[in-house]
């Protein structure tokens, strides 16, 4: 069956103005975009706009607590079943695929192959690594080591190595594991103002290292880093992405823009608490304080790499908060409506290497499409005018306008 939606405000993701035109899906793809498209079923778009759906290059579906005595009492199977609301969430707020940047597994992605989980097609890191002392290691200095924010099982290896030896041992293990990414984190977090987070980990060694195995894999390498010095010694290494990116300096962005080195800038992530103590949530003042630095910092690298033309890639790190304020705060940092857009779809794509099958309103890609009642500004509140989410044509999430046999 051949159905046209027909006579939508169509931002095909590709950064160019929206056209009121129409775009006709058979068997889960697109495939034709023009005026005047004939098909079994139209449904008339009229007044509204249509997008390819959206692709949320860094989220966290897996569920663990970032209080450590919380994760310590969890039944461990938990964090598991804690991805079915998360997961309907990014669906309902109209992403149709997701780069899970460590916490999923191989069983995670195959739940929703196999239509078990409802939510987004998953590209999946499985595990994230970091050297002793780094993001990921949870030893305490009590002399407890809580292990690490995702506890290692049978189909999630180890993620603390150091020196180039292990790091090899533990990309292999991670492709064995069914690892689409490598995400590497070359400083600490930055959620804790206790840790220092803004020294770089991993050496050069061990950098070339993870590269040369994940190019040896086919697989894209995507580094969490916070500081200057982590982001410019992933960058030079040849990592595909940088995560955050909350301290950028003019050489850090010259390098990625030359080199053509994607950023994350996951702002909603760094803007979050402030929006929740504006809206009331209580926040001790240091921790405020702590977290106005990081917003700030975050908005001001994100406009310097806009500026010396760095690709930005949409991610959310999903911890809390509005998934769709991404866009609001990448428009606040310079980019326009429609290069909001395509960074939320075919950059994202780009970066992922999916480019040839979403992220575009094109003939030939999947008819993973999004509906938004009315306009689609402005990008606060859009989860409540987001209609329909079509995945493979098929409504995922919403309820599509009648169409009208022909
Ligand atoms: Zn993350």
């Amino acid at each position: 069956m051949r159905k046209v939606l027909a006579h939508a405000h169509v931002l095909d993701g590709t950064g160019g103005p929206p056209r009121v035109t129409d775009v006709a899906v058979e068997d889960g793809r697109i495939v034709a975009v023009g005026d005047g498209l004939v098909g079994d079923v139209v449904v008339d778009l009229a007044g509204r706009t249509l997008l390819p759906g959206l692709i949320n290059t860094h989220v966290h579906v897996v569920g663990t607590s970032p209080i450590l005595e919380d994760r310590l009492r969890a039944p461990f199977s938990a964090q598991f079943f804690a991805a079915i609301p998360l997961m309907a969430d990014l669906l309902r707020c109209g992403f149709t695929t997701v780069r899970d940047l460590a916490g999923a597994d191989l069983g995670v992605k195959r739940a929703v192959e196999r239509g078990l989980l409802p939510g987004p097609r998953l590209e999946i890191a499985v595990q994230c690594l970091s050297p002793t002392g780094g993001h990921i290691d949870a030893w305490l200095p009590s002399g407890v080591d809580a292990f690490e924010y995702y506890i290692a099982h049978p189909g999630r290896p180890h993620g603390v190595v150091d020196g180039p030896d292990e790091i090899r041992l533990a990309v292999r293990e991670l492709t064995r594991a069914g690892a689409d990414v490598i995400k590497i984190c070359t400083t600490n977090g930055g959620l804790y103002p206790r840790k220092d987070y803004l020294p770089a980990h991993f050496r050069d060694d061990e950098l070339a290292a993870v590269i040369e195995e994940a190019r040896n894999a086919g697989r894209p390498v995507a580094s969490h880093a916070h500081g200057v010095e982590g982001v410019k010694n992933a960058v030079r290494a040849g990592v595909d992405s940088i995560e955050h990116g909350t301290y950028l300096d003019d050489e850090a962005v010259d390098m990625m823009a030359e080199r053509g080195t994607y950023l994350v800038p996951t702002l909603s992530r760094s803007f979050g608490p402030l929006d929740n103590a504006a809206a009331g949530a209580r926040i001790g003042a240091e921790r405020l304080a702590h977290a106005r630095r990081i917003a700030d910092a975050n908005l001001e690298s994100f406009q310097r790499a806009v500026g010396a033309g760095v690709p930005i890639a949409m991610g959310t790190d999903m911890h809390g908060g509005e998934l769709l304020d991404e866009l609001h705060y990448m428009q606040v940092g310079g980019l326009t409506t429609e290069q909001v857009v395509a960074a939320s779809t075919s950059v994202a794509a780009e970066l992922l290497g999916i480019a040839d099958d979403v992220g575009a309103i094109r003939p030939g890609l999947r008819a993973d499409l999004v509906v938004v009642a009315g306009d689609l500004l402005p990008f606060k509140g859009l989860r409540e005018r987001i209609a329909t989410v079509y995945q493979d044509g098929v409504v995922v999430s919403g309820s599509e306008p009648e169409g009208r046999e022909r």
